[in-house]
């Protein structure tokens, strides 16, 4: 070989060297590119300037409310006792109801007159139906005083029972009905320690035509809200009975009085009751429709029924 074929040769060699060199490079450089391709991470997107204020989002719909449970239907309410009285009332589980039978004795009551003669008189009714009555209650587990228990005056020796010197003439109507027989009823009451006063009457007025039932209690004493709560017992009561008895009676409603044996204390002249209590006055004697029911056979049973469905609702709410 010469000198000038082996650089011909050398010429090639190199030639093809540096198109091998040329070849492995582009492929390194191809190679990243196509890497490159694959690895790397997305373009960041650009945030689109927001023009208008975005919509406020929408609260997350609520869930379907559930249908409500029919309820049952709610009971009458009923008074709440009153803590301050109620520490007056130290319960000991003995229901004690005193009745009071208006009048007695010399003291007829309201009377009806027909042709001159009395024929209905207060006291009678008073004394029976209050009778009646305290023998049911003692059935249902009562314990009953009675202020009288026959036809008699409840201070029958006239004694100046509450001392203030002042005594009814001997023989007088106003035995019954003076200051000292209505303080000798209240202390039977107080003495008893009775959770509840029941004085039982039936009216009469000058005026024939005066009927219907009336219920009083006072207003001034640490219990009136047991007095009241009980009037519109015997209230109701006694408006249902007549009405089931298919007698259509005048309610004549619930009134404030001094009542004298349902308070409030008379200094000199009365030391008061101390338990809650009503003065009921049930039909007007002098009426000749209220006096035709009085009369009927069955009036004891459905007034004293009254009463009594009345004095059981009470200790319902207020026991002894
Ligand atoms: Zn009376």
């Amino acid at each position: 070989m010469d000198g000038r074929q082996s650089r011909q040769e050398e010429v090639a060699r190199g030639a093809i060297i540096l198109l091998i060199s040329v070849g492995i490079a582009l492929l390194i450089v191809g190679a990243r590119f196509g890497a490159q391709r694959f690895t790397a991470p997305p373009p960041t997107s650009t945030p689109i300037p927001s023009a208008t204020p975005l919509p406020t989002p929408t609260a997350t719909p609520e869930p379907p409310t559930p249908t409500p449970l029919p309820q049952p239907p709610t009971p009458t309410p009923v008074p709440a006792p009153v803590a301050g009285v109620d520490e007056l009332y130290a319960r000991d589980g003995r229901n004690i109801v005193c009745i009071d039978p208006g009048h007695g004795g010399e003291d007829l009551g309201n009377v009806l007159v027909r042709d001159g003669e009395i024929v209905l008189r207060e006291k009678d009714f008073t004394l029976e139906h209050s009778l009646l009555l305290a023998e049911r209650l003692r059935e249902q587990g009562y314990e009953v005083v009675l202020t009288r228990e026959s036809d008699t005056e409840v201070n029958p020796a006239n004694e100046d029972v509450n001392g203030d010197g002042v005594v009814a003439e001997p023989g007088s109507p106003a035995l019954t009905t003076q200051l000292d027989d209505l303080q000798a009823r209240v202390n039977i009451c107080n003495l008893a320690s009775a959770d509840l006063l029941v004085s039982v009457h039936y009216n009469g007025a000058e005026n024939e035509f005066l009927q219907g039932y009336e219920v009083w209690y006072n207003g001034d004493r640490p219990f009136s809200g047991r007095s009241q709560t009980f009037a519109n017992l015997i209230q109701q009561a006694l408006g249902n009975a007549y009405a089931e008895a298919g007698y259509d009676a005048n309610d004549r409603g619930i009134g404030l009085a001094d009542h004298v044996v349902t308070g409030p204390e008379r200094p000199g002249e009365l030391v008061p009751s101390e338990m809650p209590g009503a003065v009921i006055e049930g039909l007007f004697l002098s009426n000749e429709e209220d006096a035709a029911f009085i009369e009927r056979d069955d009036s004891a049973d459905a007034v004293v029924g009254a009463y009594e469905e009345a004095i059981n609702a009470y200790f319902d709410v207020y026991p002894g």
